[in-house]
């Protein structure tokens, strides 16, 4: 049999590209190559460079992986020159992946990355393992992106995961997070990267899989369980219906997972639900099976002409009324809204500043976010939200209140860089 060589996989584990980290070695820790594969997360840049020194002088190939959105580009550069320069001679291979690796391949390899994967990261990242353990070339391998004489060769795109052939996480290593049970979103908002780096298609964990993940959290002395999904009431469903029957069986097998004692936190942080799943019917089901007390729900705007425009898919009276119904049913609707749209006129903000208002007074909070031009949406070329001086008093002083937080105004300079950083399409 052929020997097989050492091979070591540094993650960059920060904020806020650790999360698909933890999916990724997850899946390399199932899978046979995983066996072959020493596993390092540090969590700052002086233990990345340890790690990987101390990896590579112990004979070890390395690789070294960033996943980053948009925002945190310009950050994974730095940090990957600022590593390059210490490594004094060391060879290591650098990789990139993620949402906007995936948009933007080219000015990611520009970045100073080897190889970039395109896609969804779970069967690339196996295969490149699997190539270096077995000795072969990694440039070949199957979604990843790499330059030739300046230009971009692709070996095409990650697609198609099956959620149920991959952890959510990697318990082995202890590293735990939110467990994915739907990727990829029929919905189109305009807005959005979801659609664009997963398909506008859902792909449901089963309710066994996400039971059995559940129980391995909760073995590992986990308090709380929570669910990455695009949209929660669209469990088990692959259109705009929902399917309260599968959401229950799910919500059922996951509060027994987390028995005795585990919280379930479903609706909330870190997803959301649409507006127009709030009703009497799904707001009980969750009554019954969830700990949270606030649910988050997408509201975007107060203009029905910028809601049909990014195409939501609801208006504004929908929003109300999923507020009104879910503060009878005893949560805090906290509702997301997004300020500086494409193409709003000083109408559209004073409806979505009325809208906020209306929303504190039926007693939900205001989450305020910036309109960002993210790659890979069809708003990317769209000029980056801005909140002028009036809107900014008003916002204030319903933050003041205790009825808006969120980080709109940082994301006023996250997404003018975006807009900056921006190359003309090819
Ligand atoms: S904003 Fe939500 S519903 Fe709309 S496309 Fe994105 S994930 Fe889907």
């Amino acid at each position: 049999m052929a020997s097989k060589n050492k091979v070591a996989l540094v993650l960059s584990y920060q904020y806020p590209g650790k999360y698909a980290l933890t999916v990724l070695a997850g899946a390399v820790e199932a899978d046979a190559v995983g066996q072959e594969v020493a596993l390092r997360f540090p969590r700052d840049r002086e233990s990345l460079l340890a790690a990987v020194r101390e990896c590579h002088d112990a004979g070890y190939r390395v690789v070294v992986a960033w996943s980053f959105y948009s925002a945190s580009f310009p950050g994974a550069v730095e940090e990957l020159a600022w590593l390059r320069e210490r490594l004094e001679g060391r060879e290591v291979l650098c990789i990139a992946g993620g949402v906007h690796a995936t948009a933007e391949t080219e000015q990611t390899l520009r970045g100073g990355f080897d190889l970039v994967g395109v896609g969804e990261g779970e069967p690339v990242l196996l295969e490149l393992l699997g190539r270096l353990v077995r000795g072969e070339d990694p440039r070949q391998t199957r979604g990843m992106s790499r330059l030739v004489d300046g230009k971009v060769v692709s070996q095409g795109r990650g697609e198609g995961v099956v959620l149920d052939t991959y952890p959510p996480f990697a318990a082995r290593h202890r590293m735990f997070g939110a467990i994915e049970i739907t990727r990829g979103c029929i919905y189109a908002c305009r807005f959005c990267q979801t659609p664009f780096l997963n398909k506008a298609r859902f792909r449901h964990r089963s309710v066994e899989n996400i039971a059995r993940w559940t129980r391995v959290l909760r073995e590992a002395g986990k308090r709380d369980v929570r669910f990455i999904t695009p949209t929660s009431m669209s469990y088990g469903t692959a259109d705009e219906s929902m399917n309260l029957e599968a959401v229950e069986r799910m919500l059922a097998a996951v509060r027994e997972a987390m028995s005795p004692g585990g919280r379930v936190f479903y609706g909330t942080f870190p997803s959301e639900v649409r507006p127009e799943h709030v009703t009497p019917e799904s707001l009980a089901l969750l009554k019954r099976y969830v700990d949270n007390d606030n649910l988050i729900i997408g509201g975007q705007s107060g203009s029905e002409r910028i809601l049909q425009a990014s195409r939501r898919g609801h208006d504004v009276e929908t929003v109300v009324r999923a507020t009104s119904l879910a503060v009878e049913m005893g949560f805090v609707p906290n509702v997301d809204f997004i300020l500086g749209l494409p193409g709003e006129a000083p109408e559209d903000v004073r409806a979505t500043l009325e809208l906020m208002r209306r929303l504190s007074e039926l007693g939900a909070k205001v989450h305020g976010h910036t309109f960002m031009p993210l790659p890979g949406t069809p708003y990317r070329d769209a000029p980056p939200g801005s909140v002028d001086e009036e809107t900014r008093k008003e916002l204030d002083r319903l933050a003041s209140q205790g009825r808006l937080y969120g980080h709109w105004k940082q994301q006023v300079a996250l997404a003018n860089g975006i807009a900056a950083r921006r190359q003309p399409r090819r």
